[in-house]
């Protein structure tokens, strides 16, 4: 039901841990919201009866809880030490194909490997045709697959060297996850479009895309992996206790490009990310909010005893709205927050109303208003992000049920106008709201039908998020500016391959 972009993946990773399995499953559990399609573990251990290393693996496709309901799984399957895991939402390759679901895990003369993947590769399509002219036979659509054959072409000799190789030859977004033998590697591009953060727990090292994933473990955050970094966590590490690291040259330029999407909507507002809290930065989006808006100028008709109330749309905007009504009051405009929608967490992404398939049905059947908080009040919605604005219009059109004095609609970032090539599921550019009315946002606001609508600057944006967070690095912005840091112009991959 949700209209908004959706992130692909998130991935965590622990070594030298006896419960490696299971904190991997509530490091997953606690990155839920970053993939619901498909979860899967692996872990990896020495088989005395066997002889050799062993990899066992479980993945499917449901919610973490749903995939890992028989704790004999975790306990008695996934034996070992170190474990990577994954929760997948898919758009290269497809979300039917099993084959799809990550890790993907194989054997080759070096042993086993595994790997978990967090992004797009932006020239998997070049990558794809090169393999299939030597003879590559593929077993599933994703561009996560070509790592793995990469890995296992490369002429050189120590498989370190092999990854590295393979590594060299990948263009676009990619956090990884991988897992080899006797080795824990995780990987982000040269961009650092995806958050990693590596951690430590029991004295053991562990990796996630959010910090929100060390907390639910009592993990201690210890750093970033830095953009080009790869980490490798081995028997090397247990004796220095320091990883090692090589690093991955810039392809283009030495900037990075942060998704700065995930400050404003994917990531959760209790992780850090790019060194920062969320929490932070998007509380900084809602000051900026109302430096570029206040509520002055936003509301022309306030009931002379009521003040203006401010709600979000939970759960990802109540930080926004939050900082939007602090800053308002510092600077003496009167307003209050207050909780104007409920929203019910018990409705799964797969919800059926039967009968009553309307996207307005959907859109009540996870909210609901709270009428004595509205009622003849000016009331001023904010929402980090617009996509295609349907659920936003039947949002307003069930908070007028109560009867408000004026409703005004703002939204915490730009307006989007443009897809991700880089690990984000965005709909075609002619669906989003922006671009069907040609970026008129009076025509934007009639649309979704509230009296007004205005947006965060671009310019404010990035300068919210480098205030909260002033570290040099730089952000991606492409899908509100078209400034694409990575080009695009190779075209991401197509299911032109899909076997089932
Ligand atoms: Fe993030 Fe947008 Fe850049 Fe994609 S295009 S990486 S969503 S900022």
């Amino acid at each position: 039901m949700t209209d908004k972009p959706r992130d692909y993946c998130g991935i965590f990773g622990i070594y030298n841990h006896p419960e490696a399995a299971l904190l991997t499953y509530y490091g997953l559990h606690a990155l839920q919201h970053r993939g619901q399609e498909s979860a899967g573990i692996v872990t990896s251990h020495y088989d005395s009866a066997k002889e050799r290393w062993v990899m066992p693996m479980h993945k499917d496709f449901g919610l973490v809880l749903n995939v890992f309901d028989d704790h004999k799984i975790l306990k008695k399957e996934l034996k070992g030490k170190a474990a990577i895991g994954h929760n997948r939402y898919s758009t290269t390759g497809s979300a039917r194909n099993p084959a799809n679901i990550q890790p993907f895990r194989v054997h080759y003369r070096d042993g086993n490997v595994a790997v978990g993947h967090n992004g797009n590769l932006a020239n998997a399509k070049q990558i794809r045709q090169r393999l299939r002219d030597k003879g590559v036979i593929f077993q599933s659509t994703s561009d996560t697959e070509l790592i793995l054959h990469l890995i296992s072409h490369s002429k050189k000799e120590k498989q370190i060297d092999q990854i590295l190789d393979a590594l060299d030859q990948i263009e676009g977004a990619y956090s990884l996850m991988m897992l080899t033998d006797n080795r824990l590697i995780a990987v982000r591009d040269p961009n650092g479009f995806r958050p990693l953060a590596l951690g430590k727990v029991d004295g053991s090292y562990c990796v996630a895309s959010e910090t929100c994933a060390f907390d639910i473990i009592g993990a201690e955050y210890i750093r970033d992996v830095e953009p080009g970094e790869v980490l490798v966590i081995d028997r090397n590490t247990l004796e220095t206790d320091k990883p090692t690291s090589y690093y991955l040259e810039p392809e283009y330029g030495t900037e990075t490009s942060q998704c700065i999407f995930e400050y404003v909507y994917f990531s959760r507002p209790d992780s850090r990310i790019f060194e920062e809290n969320v929490d932070k930065v998007r509380r900084n989006l809602g000051k900026y909010l109302a430096k570029e808006h206040p509520i002055t100028e936003v509301c022309k008709k306030v009931p002379p005893d009521k003040k203006p109330v401010v709600i979000s749309v939970p759960d990802s905007s109540n930080t926004a709205a939050l900082g939007y009504v602090h800053e308002n009051q510092k600077i003496g405009h009167e307003c209050k927050f207050e909780i104007g929608l409920i929203r019910n967490h018990y409705v799964g992404r797969t919800f059926i109303s039967p009968g009553q398939k309307s996207r307005d049905q959907k859109v009540r059947t996870k909210f609901n208003k709270v009428r004595g908080v509205i009622e003849g009040r000016s009331v001023i919605i904010v929402d980090d992000s617009i996509v295609r604005g349907t659920t936003s219009r039947y949002l307003v059109d069930m908070i007028r049920e109560a009867n408000p004095r004026e409703i005004h609609f703002l939204v915490s970032s730009p307006p989007i106008i443009s897809p991700c090539y880089y690990g984000m599921d965005f709909p075609s550019p002619d669906e989003l709201i922006a671009n069907r009315f040609d970026r008129d946002i009076d025509r934007m606001a009639k649309e979704i039908g509230v009296d007004s609508l205005r947006y965060l600057s671009p310019e404010g944006l990035v300068n919210a998020v480098k205030e909260a967070n002033d570290s040099e690095k730089g952000y991606c912005t492409a899908c509100f500016t078209e400034n694409y840091p990575v080009p695009v112009n190779f075209g991401v991959e197509k299911e032109e391959n899909e076997i089932v």
